[in-house]
C-alpha cells in the first residue's frame, strides 16, 4: 500500500499540516508528486482539492481508519504543481522536513492587515465631529478623543488605519466601535508597496540602447544558441574580468527570453542591490521588472511574488528568495557573482540557489547563466567535465586598464620596526591619494574566524597535522581542530622561527577606523560594517556618502569592496589579506582569491588608473599569488590539485551533520550511536570522519557536535542523510536533540 501526503490548500498561513491518504491501486500509476487530486475530508466527508506533497509507503496513522484519494483532477496546471515538486527536491536533497521545503519555496500569504491598509475617513461633517468630540471629552474617553482629533487634523480628514494604529495611538476595538456609531468609514486599500522606495521612476529615465560590443554579442549568441541546443548543458557559466560587462549580457538574454513570452529571474547577492543596478534595469524594462531585498517585510514580498503570479511583471531581481518568484513560464535564471558564498541557505533547508536554479529550469524547459569573474571551484570544475560550459569576457569595456596590483609581506615590515597594520608603502600612497582629493577604500577581510593562530615573524599558521585546516584558539588557551577533534597546547614560540611574536590574529574595523584618524586627522572617513549598516538604509546611506565624494577613505569589511562602482577610488587595500585565508574550512582559498581579485576590480574603475595593494603574512600562498596576477586559471590549477589530494568538493561531495543539545551528554551517546548505524550501512568507499567539536562548540547552551562524509556519489550521501533522519525520528523522540544536514555542493557533473 502506498500513501499520498497531501496538503489541503498552499499558498496562505494554514501551510501547517500534511495529512495522509491511502492511494488505491488503480491511481497509483496516475499521482505523482505535484499531483491535484480529491478526498473526503474532515466529519462531513465533503469532497475537497488538494495537491500531493509525498509519497511514501509508512503509514503515519492508523492503518483501518485512514481514508483514500478518490480521484485525480484533470492536469490542473499551475505554478504549485512546480513547487511542490521543487520542495520535493528540495527535502530530498537537503534533508528537511516536508513543511519546511514547502515553506522554502512557496510564496505564503501573510496575514491580510499585514499586506492591506485601510482607509479611514470622516463621515460627519466637522461641525458634527466637534461637537461629538467634546461629548468624548467630557466623558473621558481618551482614545477616542485622541483618533478624531487626529481625523479632524489630517488632510482631507482620512488616515491610513496603519498611521492611526501606529503613530495615534489608537486601536482596532476604538475603530471599530466608531465605524459602528456612524462616525467613519473604514475601506479597504489595496496598496503594492514600493520598495524601491526614493528612487526615481521609469519614465524620467532616458531610454536605454543597447549596443553590445563584439565580443558581448558573440557570448550572448553563443549562449543563446546553447541554451536552445537539442542537448544543452545544465548552466552556461560566463567568466568576465569585473566591468567586462556581464551585466549587458545577461539584459540582452533577458530581453530576448522576454521578447519569447517568457519571465526572468535575476539573482543578485544581496549587497550588489544597488541604486546603479535598479538603474540599469528599469531603463532597459520600464515597469515590467521589481525589485526585491532582504529588508522587504514578509508582506512586501508578497506583494511583488502576487505582481509576478498576475503577470504584472516579466524580471524580477533579488537575492536568493527570489529564486522563488512564481513566474508561470519561466525562461531564464541569471545568477551574478554566482561564486558568493551568500547563494546558500544559512538556514534549514541549507540549499544552494545554484542547483535549485538548475532544477527549476529543468522543469520549466528554461535555462541557467552564471556569471562571475572568479567562478566558484565547483563550476568551474563542472564546466571543464562538460557539464556546464563556459563562456569569456576577457577584456574591460572601452579597454580600460585593470588595477595594478602590489603585495606588501609584513614580515618585512615588522622586521624592520614597522608593527602598525599600515605599512610604510600603504601610508604614502593614502598620503599621496589624500592630496590629490583620490578616494581610497581599505578593508580587512574578516570573514572566516579570527582565531588561528599565527606568527608575524614568519607568517607560519598553526595546522592541525591530520586535516590541513588551521586550528582555531579557545578560551582555555588549547589550539583545536574542529574537522577530527585534534587538541594541543597553544605555542609560547613559532615551532618555524622560534619568534614569539605567535599568537591569535586580532584586529577590527573599529581600531582601523580609529587609527586611521589618528594619522589622517584631515581625512573624512567613513566605516562600513556589520555595526553601521544594522539599520534599514544604514548600507545605501554610507555608501552613497561615499560615492558623492563626501569622505576620503572607506574603512569596512570586505562588504565595502562587492559589486559598486566608485569612479574616483584609485587606492585599494587588503590590510590583512591572511584574515580570510584560515578560516577552518576548505573554501578559505576560494574566497581569499574572489574577495581580493574583486578587490581589485575596485580600483580605478574611472578614468584614473588604480592601485591595489594587498598587504600579507603569506605572499607566497597561492591564492595571493594568483590574485595579484589576477589570473584565475593560475590559481584554480593550484586549487583543483588540493582538492583532489584531500579529496574535497567537487571531487567529492561532502556532507556536514551538525547534532545539538543542552545536553553533552545524551548528546555524545547520540552522535557515536549515529556513527555507527552509519559504519553498519557499509557504503563503499564512504570516508567518515568525527564525531568532532563543530566549529563553534557551544551556542546559547547547545553543543555543537559534526560528523563529516565524503563520497563520490552525492546519492550515497542522501542514503546517509536518511539514516540519520530515520535514527531520529525513532530514538530521539524527547526533542532535546536536533539534526542539520550541510551538503556540499551537490554533483553537477
Ligand atoms: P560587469 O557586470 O562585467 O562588471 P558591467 O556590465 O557592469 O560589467 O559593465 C561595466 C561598465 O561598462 C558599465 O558602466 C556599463 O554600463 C559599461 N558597458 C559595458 N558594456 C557596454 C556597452 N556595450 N555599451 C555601453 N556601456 C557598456
Ligand atoms: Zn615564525
Ligand atoms: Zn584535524
Amino acid at each position: 500500500m502506498t500513501y499520498a501526503n497531501i496538503i489541503v490548500d498552499i499558498s496562505h498561513e494554514k501551510l501547517d499540516k500534511i495529512f495522509q491518504f491511502a492511494i488505491p491501486k488503480e491511481l497509483e500509476e496516475e499521482i505523482m508528486v505535484g499531483s491535484v487530486v480529491q478526498f473526503p475530508f474532515g466529519t462531513g466527508n465533503r469532497l475537497t482539492k488538494g495537491y500531493v506533497v509525498g509519497i511514501t509507503e509508512q503509514c503515519d496513522y492508523d492503518r483501518n481508519k485512514i481514508k483514500s484519494v478518490t480521484g485525480v483532477l484533470a492536469k490542473e496546471q499551475g505554478v504549485e504543481q512546480e513547487f511542490i515538486r521543487l520542495a520535493e527536491f528540495i527535502r530530498k536533497n537537503y534533508g528537511c522536513t516536508t513543511l519546511q521545503a514547502l515553506k522554502t519555496v512557496i510564496p505564503l500569504k501573510q496575514k491580510v492587515q499585514a499586506s492591506e491598509d485601510s482607509i479611514l475617513s470622516l463621515k460627519l461633517t466637522p461641525a458634527e465631529s466637534y461637537k461629538l468630540l467634546s461629548i468624548y471629552q467630557e466623558k473621558h474617553y481618551k482614545a477616542k478623543v485622541r483618533l478624531l482629533q487626529a481625523l479632524l487634523d489630517a488632510p482631507n480628514h482620512t488616515l491610513q488605519k496603519s498611521t492611526a494604529l501606529k503613530a495615534k495611538q489608537a486601536t482596532t476595538p476604538v475603530i471599530k466601535s466608531l465605524e459602528e456609531a456612524g462616525v467613519i468609514t473604514v475601506a479597504k486599500q489595496r496598496n503594492y508597496r514600493n520598495p524601491k522606495g526614493g528612487l526615481r521612476q521609469s519614465q524620467e529615465l532616458s531610454e536605454y540602447e543597447m549596443n553590445l560590443t563584439d565580443h558581448q554579442l558573440a557570448c550572448t549568441d553563443a549562449i543563446w544558441q546553447d541554451a536552445h541546443s537539442y542537448v544543452p548543458p545544465k548552466a552556461h557559466l560566463l567568466q568576465g574580468v569585473t566591468g567586462s560587462g556581464k551585466t549587458v549580457v545577461y539584459m540582452e538574454l533577458i530581453r530576448r527570453t522576454i521578447a519569447e513570452g517568457r519571465q526572468a529571474i535575476l539573482l543578485i547577492p544581496e549587497i550588489a542591490l544597488t541604486f546603479q543596478t535598479v538603474e540599469r534595469f528599469q531603463q532597459l524594462f520600464g515597469e515590467r521588472v521589481s525589485f526585491m531585498h532582504s529588508r522587504l517585510s514578509k508582506g512586501e514580498r508578497f506583494d511583488q511574488f502576487e505582481r509576478a503570479m498576475k503577470g504584472e511583471i516579466d524580471i524580477m531581481v533579488g537575492p536568493r528568495s527570489a529564486l522563488f518568484t512564481p513566474f508561470k513560464n519561466l525562461g531564464i535564471i541569471v545568477i551574478d557573482e554566482e561564486h558568493e558564498s551568500t547563494y546558500k541557505s544559512e538556514t534549514m533547508p541549507k540549499y544552494h540557489a545554484r542547483e535549485v536554479a538548475m532544477e527549476r529550469a529543468a522543469q520549466n524547459q528554461g535555462f541557467v547563466v552564471l556569471g562571475s569573474a572568479t567562478p566558484s571551484v565547483e563550476s568551474y570544475y563542472a564546466a571543464q567535465m562538460g557539464t556546464f560550459k563556459l563562456y569569456q569576457l576577457p577584456e574591460r569595456f572601452a579597454g580600460r586598464d585593470m588595477a595594478e596590483t602590489e603585495i606588501i609581506d609584513l614580515r618585512q615590515e615588522l622586521r624592520q620596526g614597522n608593527r602598525s597594520v599600515l605599512s610604510r608603502r600603504l601610508y604614502g600612497l593614502i598620503e599621496d591619494r589624500l592630496a590629490k582629493k583620490e578616494q581610497i577604500m581599505l578593508f580587512i577581510n574578516r570573514r572566516g574566524y579570527a582565531g588561528f593562530v599565527s606568527c608575524r615573524s614568519c607568517g607560519q599558521v598553526v595546522k592541525c597535522p591530520h586535516c590541513d585546516v588551521s586550528l582555531s584558539l579557545h578560551n582555555h588557551g588549547n589550539m583545536v581542530c574542529h574537522y577530527c577533534g585534534y587538541e594541543t597546547k597553544v605555542f609560547q614560540s613559532c615551532p618555524k622561527c622560534h619568534s614569539k611574536y605567535i599568537g591569535a590574529f586580532k584586529a577590527g574595523t573599529q581600531q582601523i577606523e580609529e587609527l586611521i584618524r589618528r594619522e589622517f586627522p584631515q581625512a573624512r572617513v567613513l566605516r562600513m560594517d556589520m555595526d553601521t549598516t544594522k539599520n534599514k538604509e544604514g548600507h545605501q546611506k554610507i555608501l552613497s556618502v561615499f560615492a558623492r565624494g563626501e569622505a576620503d577613505i572607506l574603512v569596512g569589511t570586505q562588504m565595502i569592496v562587492k559589486g559598486h562602482d566608485f569612479p574616483k577610488v584609485t587606492l585599494v587595500a587588503a590590510l590583512a589579506a591572511d584574515m580570510s585565508l584560515y578560516a577552518n574550512d576548505y573554501h578559505a582559498a576560494e574566497r581569499t582569491f574572489a574577495l581580493l581579485t574583486q578587490a581589485a576590480g575596485r580600483a580605478g574603475r574611472g578614468e584614473r588608473k588604480g592601485i591595489m595593494l594587498i598587504q600579507t603574512y603569506n605572499p607566497e600562498n597561492y591564492s595571493i599569488q594568483a590574485a595579484a596576477k589576477q589570473d584565475y586559471q593560475e590559481f584554480y590549477q593550484q586549487e583543483i590539485n588540493y582538492r583532489l589530494l584531500s579529496n574535497y568538493p567537487p571531487i567529492k561531495n561532502l556532507l556536514a551533520i551538525l547534532i545539538t543539545s543542552m545536553d553533552l551528554e545524551s548528546l555524545e551517546k547520540a552522535v557515536l550511536q549515529m556513527k555507527n548505524q552509519l559504519i553498519q550501512a557499509d557504503f563503499q568507499d564512504m570516508v567518515l570522519i568525527g564525531p568532532a567539536d563543530a566549529t563553534v562548540t557551544k551556542i546559547q547552551d547547545y553543543y555543537r557536535k559534526v560528523i563529516y562524509i565524503k563520497h563520490q556519489k552525492y546519492d550515497i550521501l542522501t542514503k546517509a542523510k536518511d539514516i540519520v533522519e530515520e535514527y531520529g525520528r525513532k530514538y530521539l523522540l524527547g526533542g532535546n536533540i536536533f539534526i542539520q544536514f550541510d551538503f556540499n555542493p551537490m554533483n553537477t557533473y
